[in-house]
């Protein structure tokens, strides 16, 4: 049932593919771009010395000891800089008291690295609802990372990893999720290409776009755009990939059968 409506909105999808001016543009991304982490809160200038360093994460002795970790054994510290400040109770215009902050300089503030810590797990950011089919990737022992964007990675949201099993997402948008579901989806049937493979772009984001008609979730990206921009001929790439993205679709929804469907079929 609920594959037979995705593999109907996959045959409507492609016809509006082969007519793209009737599909509908992009929305405005939605990307994480603030975690809770310290770092998130940090200068420009201090996320790239962050950067530099290897890692996405980095807290100071005491930070990493509220957050439940300890310093590895014979790790080093590097440094960022933190303003220093003291403030100041001055007279305004109106003859009123007011509190400034006054900037002196910098002092060196040493950190540690994340991979440089053990203890409790860090907590990674979490949606307010997770995506639907969250329970497939579960299912399949995959887990669900949300991050919040490195810097200098615009046009990244998500990625799958095989060997990890993990789906990391730099977006709350469904849309990309179901893209990196559709991946493994990929995965459990043939073994994927390393890297940005065109056939294997094609089929996840067509996927996800049956996806989120199907579920009813907003999209924030045009499927017809990204597809184009890896194959010439995109209508051709789009009708020879259909059987695999329909046997995507079938590897997905068919992890969704409650016992009692099962009985029935
Ligand atoms: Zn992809």
């Amino acid at each position: 049932m609920t594959t037979d409506k995705a593999r109907a909105v996959l045959h409507e999808l492609v016809d509006l593919f082969l007519e793209p001016e009737k599909l509908i543009g992009g929305m405005a991304a939605t990307l994480i771009r603030a975690g809770d982490r310290p770092v998130d809160t940090w200068s420009w200038g201090n996320r790239l010395i962050v950067w530099l360093h290897g890692t996405s994460d980095a807290r100071t002795f005491l930070q990493w000891k509220g957050a439940g970790r300890s310093i590895t054994k014979g790790a080093r510290a590097f440094f960022i800089l933190a303003p220093c400040t003291y403030t100041v109770t001055e007279t305004d215009e109106k003859g009123l008291e007011v509190k400034r902050e006054k900037l002196t300089g910098f002092r060196a503030v040493p950190v540690f690295r994340l991979e440089d810590t053990e203890g409790k797990p860090v907590r990674s950011y979490e949606p307010p609802a997770l995506p639907p089919l969250q329970e497939v990737a579960t299912a399949w022992g995959i887990t669900i990372d949300y991050q919040p964007l490195p810097g200098g990675s615009y046009g990244i949201r998500g990625s799958y990893s095989p060997t990890r099993k993990r789906i990391t997402l730099f977006t709350e948008d469904h849309g990309t999720f179901f893209h990196e579901l559709v991946h493994a989806a990929d995965a459990r049937i043939a073994p994927l290409q390393g890297g940005q493979d065109p056939d294997q772009e094609a089929v996840a984001e067509l996927g996800a776009a049956v996806l989120a008609r199907v579920y009813g979730s907003t999209i924030d990206r045009d499927a017809w755009a990204y597809i184009r921009a890896y194959h010439d001929d995109p209508a051709g790439a789009v009708r020879r990939l259909l059987p695999r993205v329909e046997r995507c679709l079938s590897t997905i929804l068919g992890e969704l059968k409650t016992p009692a469907e099962t009985a029935l079929t």
